[in-house]
Formats: C-alpha cells, sequence, structure tokens
C-alpha cells in the first residue's frame, strides 16, 4: 500500500518530500537540483505541469513524507480522494510499474 504524490503538487514542487524519503523513491521529470535552483514563486511557470511521484515498488510506507508537504498532495494510496485516484496509476506508470 504504497504512498501516492497528486497532482497538486503541480506548481509547488519543492522537493521537501524528498528529503524526508529514507529510501530515495521519490522521483520526477526534472533532477531535483535543477528545481531547487529556480525560485518557488518561478517554478509552475518554468517547469508547467511538473510534478514528483513516488515508485510504488521502492516506497516502504514509512509515512515520513506525508506531512512535509506543504500542500498536502501525498496520501496513502487507500486514502486518495476519489477525484484524485487516477494518480495513483500515474505515480506507477512514472516508474514503468503496475499498480499493485
Ligand atoms: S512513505 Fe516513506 S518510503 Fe514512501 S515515499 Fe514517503 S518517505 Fe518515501
Ligand atoms: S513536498 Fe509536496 S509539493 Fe513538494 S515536491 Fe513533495 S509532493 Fe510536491
Amino acid at each position: 500500500m504504497p504512498h501516492v504524490i497528486t497532482r497538486h503538487c503541480v506548481g509547488t514542487c519543492d522537493t521537501v518530500c524528498v528529503e524526508a524519503c529514507p529510501v530515495e523513491c521519490i522521483h520526477g521529470p526534472i533532477p531535483h537540483a535543477t528545481l531547487r535552483a529556480v525560485p518557488a514563486a518561478e517554478r509552475g511557470v518554468r517547469f508547467p505541469g511538473v510534478q514528483l511521484y513516488i515508485d510504488p515498488d521502492e516506497c516502504i510506507d514509512c509515512g515520513a513524507c506525508l506531512g512535509q508537504c506543504p500542500v498536502s498532495a501525498i496520501h496513502m494510496d487507500c486514502d486518495v480522494p476519489g477525484e484524485l485516484r487516477d494518480d495513483i496509476e500515474v505515480n506507477a506508470r512514472f516508474f514503468g510499474r503496475k499498480v499493485r
């Protein structure tokens, strides 16, 4: 039952969750260092639509990332709100995984 990053990450994408993760299973299409180099206010404009994802096969469900997100974009997969449930598959697909 992995954790999932929903689309609410888009526009913030500050990589705070990355620092919290003990198994380095949070990644996205843009390198973390590149994201961090852009001021927060410009991130959504410079990287439209960009968000991070959690690798469902690597996540150990420790929950360390959950309370760190400033926009509450992270949920356990069983707790992802109905209108965001497609994001479970989006996270898995980013890593070429199947939804468990
Ligand atoms: S729940 Fe733990 S292992 Fe999974 S992504 Fe969050 S910090 Fe990483
Ligand atoms: S902490 Fe939240 S907003 Fe920041 S990168 Fe992680 S999921 Fe996205």
